[in-house]
């Protein structure tokens, strides 16, 4: 592990994420290819030494065996005012698909009506149009936003509440399908929302759950249709999400991968951008100019190693 090539990267956003304005993290070289490493800044090493073994798979093991050679994506609208979700929705990306964020804190059901409305007028009967509350309202909210939103024909509602309980109910007292994302990727048992019946749908991601072949086990075990989404990396990381969905064996829905844009810069020279809706599958290099453009300061750098070192004994500890 020591001898093996390791740079630290810090990349500036487009906008402001999780109270931070930078994307930092780190590359590991192995035999196979490169992995990205970049667990958000507040995550302890229990939690981040997850990340590690999906960059290590990368690196090491490369990925499963792709079938199919590119992968539809969904284009992604924050909770911005109706014109400007206009625009993202009909932007170059191509994507017939728009992920809106909902329940943004200080917003109303009107401003979400509003937003929703737009892009389903921008992408037109055919388009699909899915809402992500992050888990953002109580059951009763969701369940009357929810009734409301229904007007715009949405494919799914994803996390509508915090809870695998709450997403439960939800999903008995509404007709649109329910999607989880964080009650399985935080979940310390991601297959209790099968169990408890909580959703239609899972959204997987390969670093916080611990690499492609983690999620393909998880896919068969959770036996619900997958949406691959990113945990906002740099292309290199972005590169695992898609070949996840390469190598399952269904595909229903668009994926959340196209999010390359939300970084003001990337480590690749050609960053995995969509062409007409799909994201193609293929190895990413980081280009070394990028790489020298985005070291961080010395701090930062041997704060990233340090991270590193701790969860690599986590990983050791859980291998007994
Ligand atoms: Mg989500």
């Amino acid at each position: 592990m020591s001898r093996r090539r390791v740079e630290v990267f810090s990349l500036p956003m487009s906008f402001r994420f999780r109270r931070v304005r930078h994307r930092e993290g780190l590359l590991i070289w192995g035999e196979a290819g490169v992995g990205e490493f970049s667990p958000f800044v507040d995550y302890d090493a229990d939690e981040s030494a997850t990340w590690l073994a999906a960059a290590l798979e990368a690196a090491d093991q490369g990925f499963p065996h792709p079938l199919r050679d590119r992968v539809p994506v969904n284009c992604t609208v924050p909770a911005v005012g109706p014109d400007q979700a206009t625009a993202i929705a009909t932007g170059p990306h191509g994507c017939r698909t728009a992920k809106v964020k909902v329940a943004e804190p200080g917003q109303r059901l009107d401003d979400d009506m509003a937003r929703v409305g737009a892009v389903r007028e921008a992408l037109g009967r055919d388009g699909r149009v899915r809402i992500d509350a992050n888990g953002g309202w109580t059951v009763e909210q969701a369940v009357d936003s929810i009734a409301h939103l229904a007007e715009f024909d949405l494919e799914y509602v994803e996390q509508p509440t915090a809870t695998v309980e709450e997403l439960a109910e939800v999903r008995r007292r509404v007709d649109v399908p329910i999607a989880a994302d964080e009650s399985i990727r935080r979940a310390a048992d991601p297959i209790r929302v099968k169990r408890l019946a909580a959703a239609d749908i899972a959204v997987l991601k390969v670093q916080p759950l611990g690499g492609v072949r983690v999620c393909l086990r998880l896919a068969e075990q959770i036996d619900l249709p997958v949406v691959v989404s990113s945990a906002l990396e740099s292309s290199v990381g972005i590169s695992a999400g898609v070949a996840l969905a390469a190598a399952l064996p269904d595909l229903p829905f668009a994926c959340g991968l196209a999010t390359a844009s939300m970084l003001a810069q990337d480590l690749a020279a050609e960053p995995m951008s969509p062409v007409d809706g799909h994201l193609a599958v293929r190895k990413v290099w980081p280009d070394d100019e990028l790489l020298r453009d985005a070291r961080p300061d010395e701090a930062t750098a041997t704060r990233w190693l340090d991270r590193m070192a701790d969860c690599r004994r986590v990983l050791k500890d859980r291998a007994g």
